[in-house]
């Protein structure tokens, strides 16, 4: 058979996970919390489930989920949707990701993606038979050069995908950011793929934006997000795509005979938690930045360079100070002769940068960071 991804092999978070656990090491490498979600949202989980509500949930997702949503993005970013064109409930905002980029690539487009990029994007585009151009953001800050962007755009150029906050590097989308994006987009007819899973999760008092806040940027834009992140329940794979209606449609012709529909206890339970608990949501960037506060004081006295993080559940660290391996290399000994789990920043490029940074998730317990703390001022 010859392969229709060749270049793919397991993702480095499975390979670090696995690692991990065969190490008995302290996993601080793929994202996803080590403590427990709420409880009354398991309680309403195991509600809807007994209430009989075990079967297809309709192909766009429960309307009372839709409804909750339209109404959260009202809240967040004072846009109002229509519940029923203009979101879909998927499995994940991994397969939001996919869909999207299915419905909008042809053969032959091109996909603007900023490395560090998040792995999924590129083997999408390339299932979807188009090619990814690829801009390398540079450390610290991880800045977008939009000129860079304009000089990259060529006819056959479709799609820009974008992630604020981002991950690996933490970093948040100003105002201008937005602005200058949306300008590209419209001058050039593109479309906009705005994976904002992390998006409750912005720290220190900066604005919380979307692509929904720009009105012509969001016209042309697809924007998903991911429940797993926001109440703490990765492996549920619930997510969400907004869209204007047309482009919706399009959306839904592909997620229809990818999964059809998603687990339906858990849109039930979801959708209770956002209409009787809004503050779970309000309070998620708080809840954050407290650990990341929290993971870099137990920090301060270790040769690891912390790099400035204003969102999501990661923080960079520069460990120049300490190894000239590669950073895969500084991952595996890490793993195996330290205990501690961490990501290699490398993997994330299509031509990796002369640097020497890993990423941490402290989305952790604070016994977890302080072990794993101390652990690393030793080294
Ligand atoms: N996008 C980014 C940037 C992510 O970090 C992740 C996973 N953590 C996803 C998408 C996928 O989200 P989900 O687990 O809901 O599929
Ligand atoms: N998004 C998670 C991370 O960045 C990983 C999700 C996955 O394992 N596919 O760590």
């Amino acid at each position: 058979l010859q392969s229709k991804l060749p270049a793919v092999g397991s993702s480095i978070f499975s390979q670090m996970s696995q690692l991990a656990a065969e190490q008995q090491a302290i996993n601080l490498s793929q994202g996803f919390p080590d403590f427990g979600c709420d409880p009354f949202l398991l309680q309403q989980l195991a509600a809807y489930s007994q209430q009989g509500l075990n079967q297809y949930a309709p192909m766009a997702g429960v309307l009372v989920l839709r409804q909750q949503i339209a109404a959260l993005i009202a809240r967040c970013y004072r846009q109002q949707l229509c519940p029923e064109q203009q979101i879909t409930v998927t499995s994940g905002a991994t397969e939001a990701l996919f869909c999207a980029i299915q419905a909008l690539v042809r053969p032959g487009d091109e996909v603007i993606v900023f490395d560090p990029a998040y792995d999924s994007y590129a083997p999408a585009v390339q299932l979807a038979g188009g090619s990814t151009v690829h801009l390398a953001l540079k450390a610290p800050d991880f800045q977008v050069d939009w000129q860079q962007v304009a000089d990259s755009i060529t006819d056959k150029t479709r799609l820009i995908i974008v992630n604020s906050p981002h991950n690996p590097s933490s970093q948040v989308f100003t105002a201008d950011d937005w602005q200058q994006l949306q300008h590209l987009v419209c001058q050039h007819g593109l479309y906009c793929l705005s994976d904002e899973v992390y998006e409750h999760m912005v720290f220190d008092r900066r604005p919380q934006l979307s692509a929904l806040c720009f009105p012509d940027l969001a016209a042309r834009s697809l924007v998903v997000s991911s429940f797993g992140k926001t109440f703490h329940v990765t492996g549920w794979k619930l997510g969400y795509c907004v869209a204007p209606a047309p482009l919706m449609a399009e959306f839904r012709k592909v997620h229809q005979y990818v999964t059809f529909s998603s687990f339906t206890p858990a849109q039930y339970a979801v959708a209770t938690m956002l209409q009787q608990h809004p503050e779970q949501v309000s309070g998620l960037a708080a809840f954050y930045q407290h650990k990341r506060d929290y993971f870099a004081s137990q920090l301060s006295h270790s040769r690891l360079q912390l790099l400035p993080a204003q969102g999501t559940y990661f923080q960079l660290a520069d460990y120049s100070a300490i190894s000239d391996l590669s950073d895969v290399e500084f991952c595996r000994r890490l793993t195996i002769d330290h205990k501690i789990a961490a990501i290699p920043l490398s993997v994330f490029y299509q031509a990796p940068p002369d640097q020497r940074l890993i990423r941490f998730c402290f989305a952790k317990d604070e016994s977890t960071l302080r072990q794993a703390a101390e652990v690393l001022c030793q080294l």
